[in-house]
């Protein structure tokens, strides 16, 4: 159905949600997946998986806010299969709170792993993409790169920022490599599970009652991966139908 067979892409966050499910449905469609999170158990169990479905599955402990990771994850997957065609810039964490309650920690946990490890995904990816003329970045935003939620400044402001830098990348990218920005809304996920403050929590589970299932956030990354070289997908939102 989509058009992606024989493609290597790289996926981090490939752990749970979107990531998984994305793993899941590009390697039905016949492309080899290289999976990075830190969570190895998680990884092994999903490769086992797709394996068993006869898919084309390797995987690496990824930390996306060190930069050396992200690039032994891409020459690992350059190793394997001489080539990267797509890198998933998607792993993220929303530990929400109202800014008041001054959790520093957090806000700096938000921006080193969904700002900072963006910039490491194209720091790490856009030399081998510009050696090949040939790649494809899809970084995963949110409905919070488009508004600002209580309790959600500093998720929304680096998902705002990984809006601007995605842009950027489209307008700065050589011939050949396309940029695309794929911005789920509530979708189910473990992303909220990591709530520490219990007012942001218990108000997250009324607002994500309408989640998607994180198979629909996939067919949209899978559905720009898949279009033909000359076709660059910019932007999608993916939102439920339900208002929220
Ligand atoms: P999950 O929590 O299920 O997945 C997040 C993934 O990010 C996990 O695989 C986790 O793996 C990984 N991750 C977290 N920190 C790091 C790190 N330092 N290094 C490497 N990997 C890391 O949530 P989702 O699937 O929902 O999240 C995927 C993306 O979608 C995120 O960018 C999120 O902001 C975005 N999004 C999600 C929405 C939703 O409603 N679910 C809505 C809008 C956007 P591990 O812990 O094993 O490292």
């Amino acid at each position: 159905m989509f058009n992606v067979k024989g493609k290597v892409i790289v996926i981090t966050g490939a752990s749970s949600g979107i990531g998984a499910a994305t793993a899941r449905l590009l390697v039905q469609n016949g492309a080899h997946v290289v999976l990075g999170a830190r969570r190895l158990d998680r990884l092994e169990a999903l490769k086992q998986e797709l394996v068993n479905a006869s898919g084309s599955v390797i995987y690496k402990y990824l930390d996306v806010t060190k930069v050396v990771q992200l690039r032994e994850l891409i020459e690992l997957a350059v190793q394997t299969f001489k080539q990267v065609d797509v890198i998933i810039n998607n792993a993220g964490v929303m530990p929400l709170s109202k800014l008041e309650e001054l959790k520093i920690d957090e806000w700096n946990q938000m921006i080193d792993v969904n700002i900072k490890g963006v910039l490491n995904g194209i720091a790490a990816g856009l030399p081998v993409m510009q050696k090949q003329a040939a790649g494809h970045f899809i970084n995963i935003a949110s409905t919070g790169a488009y508004e600002v939620l209580p309790t959600a400044a500093v998720y929304c402001a680096t998902k705002y920022a990984v809006r601007a830098i995605t842009d950027g990348l489209r307008q700065e990218a050589s011939t050949g490599i396309r940029v695309t920005l794929i911005s789920p809304g509530v979708t189910e996920s473990e992303l909220a599970d990591h709530i520490s403050d219990p007012a942001a929590r218990e108000a997250m589970i009324d607002y994500r009652r309408n989640a998607l299932p994180a198979l629909a956030i996939a067919e949209a990354i899978v559905y720009a991966i898949g279009q033909p070289e000359h076709v660059d997908v910019n932007e999608l939102i993916v939102r439920p139908t339900a208002k929220e």
